[in-house]
């Protein structure tokens, strides 16, 4: 049996890998965390029977353990829930499937406990990939990708010894509004930005993806699991997601993963690598799927994409701006207090007003993201 944990377990990764726990006899559920969503917390527990469940909002926390006074469950709630959980004793994997930079500390305690992580939380890497990493490296915890394209290349990286990557070609949908102008994305409401072409996912991420800034946190996560250069990192606009992302080598052979959209598959291998298992669904047929194109970036009207490179460049407490003002705005957005270009406007704003900070430690990354959620606040 092998034992996970799962932060996130009512969202759309956490419930694909509790697919996969249902179909697979061999893995069995310690500890899950959601942030509010009692009912389907509460169902998840009855059918799985983890030792610890969390839910962050405190007094729906204290409704689910009465509701599940007949269960052999410890309840608990906030951070200190969610630092239980990832660290439960038994598990030896941890799925961080929650949104945001919320990841962070529960991804250092379960590191710190030997935990292997299986990383769908990019927020975590993009914020304090300098602290994770080294610290992960001294652990010798490995960190598996569970982001689609990232696992893309984890997979084309297998076998290949020390072989040097020359490039990391980080493919991208484009998302709904490829070829727009940026007049027509001022037109854009909730609804629009809630369609993606290809995948499925939470509402965070798929407004992310339609404004690229999606590709822009996974440029920088790429940096730090694969330890390339920004400069070795391509993205590449490929709309049919048939190709997930690939590799090229030093005498410019090139690998990549190819398959269906469905991330159930990243998520498998993650809890089962180096092994692979049977996975049901559809097939990819490459004859159906006939041809496959690919183009620029139009990183002109989508700028989040510049502006994450940017921040990467620069370094320092800048990806936390990046991020927590993606954050902050993306929400104002789907609470329509702001309009669609105002996010990458918000981003861009906030990253000329926080004070920079070189070497940030993880109260600084934390209080980078107050003051930007400060600054956002007193000035839209
Ligand atoms: P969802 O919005 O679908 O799910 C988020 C999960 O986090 C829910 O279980 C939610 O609980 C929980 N949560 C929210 N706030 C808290 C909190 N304060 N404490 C504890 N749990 C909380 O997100 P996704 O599954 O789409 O994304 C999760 C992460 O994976 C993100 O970082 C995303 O970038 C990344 N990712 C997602 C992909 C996808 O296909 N969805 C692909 C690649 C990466 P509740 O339901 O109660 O609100």
């Amino acid at each position: 049996m092998k034992k996970i944990a799962i932060l996130g377990s009512t969202g759309s990764i956490g419930t694909q890998t509790l697919e996969i726990v249902r179909r697979q006899k061999d893995l069995q559920v310690t500890a899950l965390a959601a942030g509010s969503n009692i009912a389907l917390l509460e169902r998840q527990i009855r059918e799985f029977q983890p030792k610890i469940a969390v839910l962050w909002d405190e007094e729906k926390a204290k409704e689910l353990k009465v509701k599940t006074a007949d269960l052999n469950v410890n309840v608990l709630s906030g951070m200190d829930g969610l630092l239980a959980a990832a660290a439960e004793s038994e598990s030896e994997i941890l799925v961080t499937a929650i949104v945001g930079m919320l990841g962070i500390r529960p991804t250092i305690a379960a590191i710190s406990e030997g935990k292997t992580i299986a990383l769908a939380n990019k927020e975590t890497l993009v914020t304090a990939g300098h602290l994770i990493m080294p610290l992960a490296k001294e652990r010798r915890v490995p960190i598996l990708p569970v982001d689609s394209e990232h696992s893309a290349i984890f997979q084309s990286l297998q076998g290949e010894g020390n072989n040097p990557v020359h490039k990391i070609i980080l493919t991208a949908s484009g998302g709904p509004f490829r070829g727009r102008t940026a007049e027509e994305l001022t037109q854009i409401r909730v609804e629009d930005a809630l369609k993606h072409p290809n995948w499925a996912m939470g509402k965070k991420i798929t407004v992310d993806s339609s404004t690229l800034i999606n590709k822009g946190l996974e440029v920088m996560e790429a940096k730090w699991l694969f330890d390339v250069n920004l400069e070795q990192i391509q993205v590449v606009i490929h709309p049919q997601s048939v190709i997930h992302s690939a590799v090229e080598f030093e005498d410019g052979a090139m690998i990549a993963q190819l398959g269906t959209p469905d991330m159930r598959l990243p998520i498998q291998y993650a809890l089962y690598y180096p092994n692979r298992r049977s996975l049901t669904g559809e097939r990819l047929n490459l004859a159906s799927v006939g041809t496959l194109t690919f183009e620029e970036p139009d990183i002109k009207t989508f700028y989040g994409l510049s502006l994450a490179y940017e921040a990467m460049r620069k370094g320092g407490n800048q990806p936390t701006v990046f991020n927590a003002a993606n954050e902050k705005a993306v929400a104002m957005f789907l609470h329509r207090q702001i309009s669609y270009p105002d996010i990458p406007r918000i981003i861009e704003a906030s990253m000329q007003e926080i004070r920079f900070i070189k070497e940030p430690n993880l109260d600084e990354i934390l209080e980078t993201e107050s003051e930007v959620y400060q600054f956002i606040e007193s000035r839209w």
